[in-house]
């Protein structure tokens, strides 16, 4: 029987990669996309015209309702958010309503229908936020610091509740950073790849940096969305901590980034020390034991292919004229 998996989200960096990874194990692929976002099919790219869409405002508990009775899923994966974190202080209110509203109303929506969908919560190891343990696991006490997690937990707990009082298989995924070419330029790895090939080619100058001693754990979005479906597929929903478990400063991701294209990056970066932040004394680096004991999963990609892949394609795309260059900031 094929299977028909909804996901919220689907024009995103992970949304294409799950749609792939679904589209492959022959499922029915179908992505909940509000009309205002519509515009942002094209970024399906080459899977434009092999998964369905269906309309609704995920702000409208009916119309998502309507949407699980009549497509009748076996899974779901709630992935939309506005996933860049600093913009959620511009609008906490908007970023709770999508990110637990959205989570609040599918679930219900399994309850009241009443079938037995499993169900993914996209969580955030934003959610752990001032940590004072380091790796974290999924024993770690959460303390978001920000609207976005602060959202992402309550989220986070609403799935958690629908299981132990209605018995739904429920889930999430406490995910760190993962990237990919889709990874928009607001983010470091992005803004970095595309830094490093647009100056290959000549494009743009310099590079300019913060704390070049911040330390992230840093995975490829395809192997963390293969988690994801690995959740679903096995007996028992639990929430599970997804990262590679290994740290990298973003000193060596501009120079792994720079490597990849034959520069020396000490040429080319200027640390500027407006943008320096206080130094954190506990990171935020995954134990992704029990993913690795429950569900079989591990990381293929490694932080160096990751970047070789990320600075490549935007060499290919800058020099085919398919996305624009990096934009420095003038010096004087
Ligand atoms: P992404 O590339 O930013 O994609 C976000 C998706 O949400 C896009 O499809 C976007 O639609 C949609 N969206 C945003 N605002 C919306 C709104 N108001 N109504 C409907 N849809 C909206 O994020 P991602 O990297 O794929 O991440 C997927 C999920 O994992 C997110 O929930 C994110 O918070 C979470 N997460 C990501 C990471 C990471 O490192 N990537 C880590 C932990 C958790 P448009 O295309 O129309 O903008």
């Amino acid at each position: 029987m094929t299977k028909t998996a909804l996901i919220t989200g689907i024009t995103g960096q992970d949304g294409y990669y799950l749609s792939h990874l679904l589209l492959h194990q022959n499922y029915r692929v179908v992505g909940l996309v509000p009309p205002h976002r519509q515009p942002n099919l094209s970024k399906l790219g080459d899977l434009a015209d092999k998964v369905e869409i269906y309309t609704v405002d995920l702000r409208d508990s009916t119309g998502l309702f309507t949407a699980v009775e009549q497509l009748q899923p076996q899974e779901i994966y709630n992935l939309a958010a506005p996933s860049f974190v600093p913009d959620s202080w511009h609008d906490p209110l908007g970023t709770l309503d999508l990110i637990t509203g959205t989570a609040t109303r599918l679930l219900d929506a399994i309850r009241q229908v009443g079938l037995s969908t499993r169900f993914y919560q996209a969580s955030s190891s934003e959610m752990f936020g001032d940590v004072t343990v380091s790796p974290q696991d999924e024993e770690t006490p959460f303390h978001p610091k920000n609207p976005y997690a602060a959202a992402k937990l309550h989220a986070h707990w609403t799935m958690v509740h629908h299981r132990q009082r209605y018995g739904l298989f429920a889930c999430s995924g406490i995910l760190y950073n993962h990237e990919s070419p889709l990874r928009p330029p607001q983010f470091v790895t992005r803004k970095v790849s595309l830094a490093a090939a647009s100056i290959k080619l000549g494009l743009a100058q310099s590079l300019e940096m913060g704390n070049l001693d911040a330390k992230r754990d840093w995975g490829f979005a395809g192997d963390h969305v293969n988690a994801m479906w690995r959740m679903l597929q096995v007996d028992e929903p639990e929430e599970y901590v997804i990262g590679t478990g290994k740290l990298h400063s973003v000193r060596e991701l501009i120079s792994t980034a720079f490597d990849s294209v034959g520069l020396d990056w000490q040429k080319y970066v200027i640390v500027n020390t407006n943008l320096l932040r206080a130094d954190e004394h506990f990171q935020l680096v995954a134990n992704p034991n029990k993913a690795k004991n429950n569900l079989g999963w591990e990381p293929q990609v490694s932080f160096e292919q990751l970047l070789d892949n990320m600075v490549k394609t935007d060499l290919q795309q800058l020099e085919s004229g398919k996305i624009q260059p990096f934009i420095a900031v003038e010096h004087k």
